[in-house]
């Protein structure tokens, strides 16, 4: 039977941390938090971030902006913050009404403020390793894999997903560690085989149900990084939690997994923007 990886406990470790060096240096350090019409999953969202910010001694500024905001309107609160000396983090909470163009105003987040790690310019930092800030939720799988103590090093690591946000770069801190990475998506023939492989095995997909015990190698690492509701209307991840934890030697849970570890990240990441800014 697998053993659960705590991700509220882990993620609570991040952010007393954080809240431990911020009052150490007496650091003051502002988050600008963007939200754009009336998405009420974004509203949860940017809700538990203002949260995190309380727990860390961070200062969080709200921008909520209404659903019929423009993209020019957009780009030029990211130009006012981008200037504003007591705003070290941006973040603008995607997705966006249709009448704006993400990539446009991720762009404009100057790279030294970009907490959630989005813009090319960090993005390509990743891909050479030479980094400041990771994104959120696979720097988040990578403490969790760390709190269990398994060597990363030489393992076969197979992420299921590939996109820009979670799955490439997943693999590409993967990969930083030395693992052998495989990354799988909607056109992979033989899923079920490659999956069978990895001793680490990370679930992008946002599907539930998705990784059923039959693609799982005795004893491996099971990383559910999918959020989706059930029949039922339950949060649940992509694993077949209870056929999955009979194999793996580790699993994380869905909730309590992966979703707190991306905001204590991103409480890591906006302390690290203070830093950068000087
Ligand atoms: P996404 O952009 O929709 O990407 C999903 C990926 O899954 C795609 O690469 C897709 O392949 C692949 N896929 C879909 N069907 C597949 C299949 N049958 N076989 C193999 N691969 C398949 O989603 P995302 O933004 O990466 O998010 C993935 C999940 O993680 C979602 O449930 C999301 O809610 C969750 N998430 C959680 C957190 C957190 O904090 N816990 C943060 C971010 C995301 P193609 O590229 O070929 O289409």
């Amino acid at each position: 039977m697998a053993i659960l990886i705590d991700g509220k406990a882990v993620s609570q470790k991040v952010k007393d941390e954080v809240r431990a060096e911020i009052e150490r240096d007496k650091l003051s350090i502002g988050l600008a938090v963007v939200i754009v019409g009336n998405n009420q999953a974004s509203r949860v969202y940017v809700n538990n971030k203002k949260k995190a910010c309380e727990v860390c001694g961070i200062k969080s500024f709200e921008y909520a902006l209404p659903e019929e905001t423009t993209e020019e309107e957009l780009l030029e609160l990211v130009d006012t913050l981008n200037e504003d000396k007591n705003i070290n983090g941006i973040l603008v909470q995607l997705p966006l009404p249709k009448q704006i163009n993400e990539e446009h105003i991720i762009e404009r987040i100057s790279p030294l403020k970009d907490v959630d790690a989005f813009h090319a310019t960090n993005v390509g930092k990743i891909m050479i390793g030479n980094y400041a800030f990771l994104p959120c939720t696979p720097a988040g799988v990578m403490e969790l894999i760390h709190s269990t103590g398994t060597e990363i090093s030489g393992k076969e690591c197979v992420v299921i997903g590939r996109s820009n946000i979670v799955g490439k770069p997943m693999a590409m801190l993967l990969l930083h560690e030395n693992a052998t990475v495989t990354i799988c998506h909607s056109r992979t023939k033989d899923l079920a085989e490659v999956c069978r492989r990895a001793d680490i095995l990370v679930s992008a997909v946002g599907k539930a149900d998705f990784v059923t015990a039959d693609m799982v190698k005795e004893g491996a690492v099971v990383i559910d990084v999918g959020m989706n509701r059930d029949a039922d209307n339950k949060l649940c991840g992509d694993v077949r939690f209870d056929e999955v934890e009979k194999k793996a030697s580790y699993i994380t849970p869905v909730p309590g997994g992966v979703g707190p570890m991306t905001i204590a990240m991103l409480m890591k990441n906006t302390l690290m923007a203070k830093r950068i800014q000087g």
